[in-house]
């Protein structure tokens, strides 16, 4: 959709990306003050972890300038493929679908020069458009700084909560700063702080050394009372894994125990965790001699339709009892097929 779209096809767009976010249990950016401080591989990480655990993941890229998540993943040749008006995220495994701006490329290596407005734009189409089905969780991967990004996120994306990933030294905490300030003022609550690059176990010694010192993270964590979700060391086995796309399969048993301990710190903050977010949807259509009726409560029959997948599976046409003056339905009928529409069966 260009930058200059009427009102109201903002307004059909906003209604779109509403009608996905409602399906989705859990929607967190993972942000970062500087770049470099593995902020990518952390989101990347934290999505394979939870598809790994079987919750459903959808990961997506919005760093314009810089996109990481597909090479991180393996998938330097990603393209977005579309049917019909939908874009179709890249189904790395079973419970986890990827986008990536990256996608979007002719060449891997092709710079994109965009203003806001048109990353504003792309954003929102990454919401609206995107064929990502019913979500756990919906990881987005945003450029380092409080930019139009972040921004759009914060305004478009309701019920987004912030992970903020931060090296221990001064200089990077003082930009961390900046992103919870900047959390606080567009009303993003902060799940929590990481602290990436957290010393370094060396393997001829075995001493740790704190390259980029230690504890910053968790100080800064406590000086806003924020939660801190923990720690990774500065590891090569993490720098290997992500040059070479394999994710977390040649990560180091260290750095998987303490990627594991930030997951489960984060799940702790969260409510409603179930796993593997129903998929089907029931919706109920009042009709009278095939055509839509006002009265829900009187009409002739119901048009049952199921929709699994964002796709209709099932229709069928059920006949409501007689209707009665005190009682609407009888029990039986509510609970076999009075689903609010548009709610998880
Ligand atoms: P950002 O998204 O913040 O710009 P990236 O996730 O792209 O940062 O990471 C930058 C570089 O640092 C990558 O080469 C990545 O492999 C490396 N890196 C990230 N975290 C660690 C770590 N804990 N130990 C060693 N290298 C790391």
């Amino acid at each position: 959709m260009a930058c200059n779209s009427s009102n109201q096809e903002l307004q059909a767009q906003d209604q779109k990306i509403n009608n996905f976010l409602q399906n989705v249990n859990h929607k967190i950016i993972v942000m970062s003050g500087k770049g470099g401080v593995g902020k990518s591989t952390v989101a990347t990480n934290l999505a394979v972890f939870l598809s790994n655990q079987g919750y459903k993941v959808g990961l997506l890229d919005v760093d314009v300038h810089g996109p990481s998540v597909a090479g991180l993943l393996g998938l330097t040749g990603l393209r977005i493929n579309t049917i019909g008006d939908q874009f179709q995220p890249y189904h790395y495994s079973d419970n986890l679908k990827v986008i990536s701006i990256q996608g979007l490329l002719d060449q891997p290596d092709d710079p994109l020069i965009w203003r806001g407005p048109v990353k504003i734009g792309i954003i929102r189409q990454f919401l609206a458009d995107v064929n990502w089905g019913p979500l756990d969780f919906l990881i987005i991967d945003s450029p380092p700084g409080t930019g139009d990004e972040p921004l759009t996120v914060a305004q478009t994306v309701t019920g987004c909560q912030a992970v903020i990933v931060t090296t221990p030294q001064e200089i990077a905490l003082a930009d961390v700063r900046k992103s919870i300030q900047f959390c606080q003022k567009v009303n993003l609550p902060v799940l929590g702080i990481i602290e990436n690059m957290s010393g370094f176990v060396c393997p001829s010694c075995g001493n740790m050394h704190a390259i980029f010192k230690s504890g910053g993270g968790e100080k800064t964590a406590a000086n806003y009372n924020l939660t801190f979700l923990g720690q990774l060391p500065i590891d090569p086995s993490v720098v290997t894994a992500g040059d070479a796309g394999q994710s977390i399969d040649t990560l180091s048993s260290q750095t998987k125990e303490k990627m594991q301990h930030i997951v489960e710190q984060l799940l702790q903050k969260l409510p409603n965790k179930q796993k593997g977010v129903d998929k089907t949807m029931k919706i109920a259509i009042p009709v009278v001699q095939g055509k839509l009726c006002i009265h829900f409560g009187h009409c002739e029959q119901f048009a049952i339709i199921t929709v699994a997948d964002g796709k209709i599976v099932k229709q069928e046409t059920l006949t409501p009892p007689p209707h009665e003056r005190t009682s609407h339905f009888t029990t039986a009928w509510r609970k076999s097929f009075l689903r609010c529409p548009l709610r998880h069966t």
